[in-house]
């Protein structure tokens, strides 16, 4: 059992001996041996014990970082130098990264643990983790679910307690969407918020990394240590971090706007009947809640699956056999080395979307359906740029239903991708997004709640969402 409920509490332990570092390391190896039929980990790391034995005498030095001895899982789409990265892809299966990806190497400056690489959707394509060569994960809530994806694996390790906290990757949803189907807490920054220098690119302009945890303040803390300008990612944004954790005690009311389109057809009764118990107490606890209106949010589904599937179509190109990725042997020739080396690797989901994204960038295409989707895209920043001019949060739900049964949606893409809804307005636009386990459905199932901020405003998320954990929860 743990002694501990966040990261503030367990440093204090560890600094008064009331916990052992190398004790604690060992009690999360063990859970993840009882656990591992979840199949929630790609890779276990065997020097997790050394780690906490540098880490501990750092602690007793007095020279331990912000993050000594947290035990964090990583998505296997981001690198970390000396270890397999596979992103859950057969065409990865033996390759190993020769550096560390920024966000990683910023956990290991500050002295976390780095305790394993967690299962995902191949290229962190899917909703549901089913799409991975490793195998599908189990939801640790009912094993007869999916935890929800791409980060389905980070999501899982959590809500399991196989560590502390873990990092996910979220392009459309791949942290909100199973944050909220497994009842944890799960972080997707402002786009050019965390460095993307060794994530696995999948949609450039989407992608962005974020913390799962099973509460706010270590979200908090994991994000104060991930962010910030990296000039390795030109895309990363040279602004002040706030003292997330310092300051996230909330000092005013806020006014919530609720967006009518979040709430319509579609939408399980349940979850909007929980996420409307939260508005009402929101409500008497002096909070201003406002209706306002996203009137694009019925194109997000058909705007994100063209621009991202375009975007992959050209990223994953570099996959051939011969810059990366298992390559067939003995080829006939050049092109059979390429075709099959690639028909032989990807999986069904990762080629449905080169061939999606392909087609959508070929000429005679491409301006009815790429540049279009790009018109779009910006409407839906000027939608937020509205809405954000009238409130300071937006609260909808994050997913229209609960955990669903495996194999349930494997032979409906389409049924899949429309999961998304809720939460690929957030990617469009590039504005932050959280998940907030509110409660549980009749059967037992997690209900998620999502709080959207203007770009950089994570702090306000924070804040919210802490209010929301002590007061409301
Ligand atoms: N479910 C979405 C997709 O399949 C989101 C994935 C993600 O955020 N990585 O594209």
């Amino acid at each position: 059992m743990l002694t501990y409920s966040n990261y503030s509490e367990k440093i204090s332990q560890l600094k008064n001996k009331k916990l052992s570092l190398q004790e604690n390391v060992q009690y999360f190896l063990n859970q993840i041996k009882t656990k591992e039929h979840l199949n929630a980990f790609n890779f276990v790391f065997d020097d997790a014990i050394e780690q906490a034995n540098t880490i501990s005498k750092k602690i007793e030095d007095g020279t331990a970082g912000k993050l000594a001895g947290m035990v964090v899982a990583i998505k296997d789409v981001l690198a970390i130098k000396d270890k397999p990265l596979t992103c859950s892809s057969k065409i990865l299966k033996d390759f190993v990264s020769i550096y560390n990806a920024t966000a990683v190497k910023k956990l290991i400056d500050e002295d976390a643990i780095i305790i394993g690489k967690t299962n995902c959707d191949e290229f962190a394509m899917g909703s549901s983790n089913e799409n991975s060569a490793f195998g599908a994960v189990l939801n640790p809530v009912d094993e007869e679910r999916v935890p929800g994806g791409s980060s389905g694996g980070s999501a899982a390790v959590v809500a399991a307690g196989l560590c502390d906290v873990s990092l996910g990757t979220d392009t459309g949803g791949s942290i909100r969407q199973p944050a909220a189907l497994c009842g944890i807490y799960g972080l997707k920054p402002t786009y050019g918020r965390v460095s993307r220098y060794g994530l696995t690119a999948f949609a450039s302009s989407f992608d962005s990394i974020g913390p799962f945890s099973n509460n706010v303040e270590d979200a908090a803390l994991v994000m104060e240590v991930i962010a910030g300008y990296d000039k390795n990612d030109s895309t990363s944004v040279n602004k002040g971090i706030p003292g997330y954790l310092e300051n996230i005690a909330l000092d005013k009311k806020l006014k919530i706007g609720v967006p009518k389109e979040f709430f319509a057809e579609g939408l399980d009764p349940e979850i909007k009947e929980s996420i409307e118990t939260q508005i009402e107490k929101l409500k008497s606890d002096g909070f201003e809640i406002v209706n306002i209106d996203l009137p694009h949010t019925q194109y997000s589904i058909a705007t994100y699956y063209i621009l991202t599937t375009a975007e992959a179509s050209s990223n994953l190109a570099r996959y051939d056999g011969a810059r990366y990725g298992t390559r067939k042997e003995n080829p006939k020739d050049l092109i059979d080395m390429y075709t099959s080396s690639r028909s032989e690797n990807f999986g069904d989901e990762v080629k449905r979307r080169i061939m999606l994204g392909t087609y959508v960038l070929s000429a005679g295409y491409y301006d009815a359906y790429y540049k279009k989707a790009q018109k779009v895209r910006r409407l839906f920043k000027n939608d937020f740029d509205k809405a954000f001019e009238l409130v300071d949060i937006i609260l909808t739900p994050t997913v229209p239903a609960t955990a669903f049964k495996l194999a349930e949606k494997m032979n409906d893409p389409l049924a899949m991708y429309l999961g998304d809804i809720y939460t690929t307005s957030a990617n469009l636009a590039g504005i932050p997004g959280i998940n907030i386990p509110v409660g549980k459905n009749s059967s037992g199932l997690p209900i998620g709640m999502q709080l959207m901020s203007a770009q950089f405003n994570e702090e306000t998320l924070f804040q919210m969402s802490y209010y929301i954990q002590k007061k409301l929860l």
